[in-house]
C-alpha cells in the first residue's frame, strides 16, 4: 500500500512537540524508548498471536488495531532514533546500500538465504 506523503524529518519534530509538550523528555533516555518499543512490537505481535499459518496475515476486524500499533511502533523507533542521535533517513539510505552489496539480485532472488550461508550465490 503506498504510503501518504510525509517528511521523515516533519514526522520527527511532531513527536518531539508532542513529548515537549508533556515535558516527558526527562523520560525518553534512548534505553526507556528502546524498552517500549519493544513492547509495542509486542502489541503488534499480539494481534497475530495464535494465528494458524494459513489464517489471513490480519484478523478480520483488527486491521485499525493494526495499524495503530504499527504506527506506535513507528513513533516510538523515530523518538528513539532522536533522542540517541541517529539520522534515522540516512542511516536508511546507509543500510539499504549496503543490502544491496550483500544481497545482489544475482544469487539471492527468490532465495531465503543469509549472505553468509556457505551455499549463498549458488
Ligand atoms: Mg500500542
Amino acid at each position: 500500500m503506498p504510503f501518504t506523503s510525509r517528511d521523515f524529518e516533519d514526522l520527527r519534530k511532531e513527536v518531539a512537540q508532542f513529548a515537549e509538550e508533556r515535558d516527558w523528555n526527562q523520560f525518553h533516555s534512548p534505553r526507556n524508548l528502546l524498552l517500549a518499543l519493544v513492547g509495542e512490537v509486542g502489541e503488534v505481535a499480539e494481534i497475530v498471536r495464535w494465528q494458524g499459518d494459513n489464517d489471513p496475515a490480519i484478523p478480520v476486524g483488527k486491521e485499525d488495531d493494526w495499524a495503530d500499533e504499527l504506527a506506535d511502533v513507528l513513533t516510538l523507533l523515530i523518538r528513539l532514533a532522536d533522542r540517541s542521535g541517529v539520522d534515522l533517513t540516512a542511516a536508511f539510505t546507509r543500510k539499504l546500500a549496503k543490502a544491496r552489496v550483500k544481497y545482489p539480485v544475482d544469487g539471492f532472488k527468490g532465495s531465503n538465504r543469509k549472505y553468509n550461508d556457505p551455499q549463498a550465490g549458488t
